[in-house]
């Protein structure tokens, strides 16, 4: 094999609850609007589809860590959301067979540049922008399906600096975990190692240099991160 011509990028790795092991990062993918308190969107013939995006995985950032506040924005707001974890190939798997593909899950924040998606919706450019920088992917420890089952219903919520700022339920979720996976593998086929953002409940917030952020997923786990001074 041909010898690189500078070291390659380290493994992005999440520890696992009750592994010794870790889990290698891959892919970091995500859907919109997932969430539905009033369950009028639920109860429709035809649920909206979600929108698809995608991470880096290099800014996944692990637990107890520390995000620098990014460069370029004045509004950062925080994404409390269940990530799913795949442990297996998935290509067009139908939902029945979806969840076989789940490794686990984990409590984690989609943190977005609030301001820069704005304006590049108002100017209809790629989103990317808003997704894209250092720190961007804070995730708590792996729990394993193995150990916890499929979470269908269950409290979700952030706190900043000890307040309430995002509740939900994971019952409340447009599209379920199955669901989501078997779109997403039609789209691409999915990978071990590879996250799936479920979307965000209500409640907005804007993050200031020195926030602690705490966020809850009854029968997942707990997610503490720290923002740091602005790079
Ligand atoms: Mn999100």
């Amino acid at each position: 094999m041909a010898e690189h011509a500078f070291a390659a990028p380290a493994a992005v790795t999440i520890p696992i609850i009750g592994d010794s092991r870790v889990y290698p990062v891959r892919n970091v993918y995500g859907v919109t609007r997932n969430y539905d308190p009033g369950g009028e969107i639920r109860a429709r013939a035809e649920r909206p589809l979600p929108a698809i995006f995608a991470k880096s995985p290099h800014w996944v950032v692990s637990p107890g860590g520390t995000v620098p506040y990014p460069s370029a924005t004045m509004r950062l707001e925080p994404e409390i959301e269940m990530i799913i974890a795949i442990g297996a190939e998935a290509r067009g798997v139908s939902v029945a067979k979806a969840l076989d593909a789940v490794f686990g899950y984990a409590v984690s924040l989609d943190l977005t540049r609030r301001d820069l998606q704005a304006d590049a919706r108002t100017r209809r450019d790629p989103l990317d922008v808003a997704k894209w920088f250092e720190g961007a992917t804070p995730v708590s420890a792996l729990a394993r399906a193995a150990d916890i089952g499929h979470p269908r219903a269950g409290a979700i919520t952030l706190d900043v600096n000890g307040g309430r700022v995002q509740t939900g339920d994971l019952a409340d979720m447009i599209w379920q975990v199955g669901e989501i996976v078997a779109m997403l593998s039609y789209h691409f086929p999915l990978h071990p190692g590879d996250l799936v953002f479920t979307g965000t409940p209500p409640g907005e917030i804007a993050l200031n240099p020195g926030d602690r952020l705490h966020g809850a997923i009854d029968g997942v786990g707990t997610l503490d991160i720290t923002i740091g001074k602005e790079i």
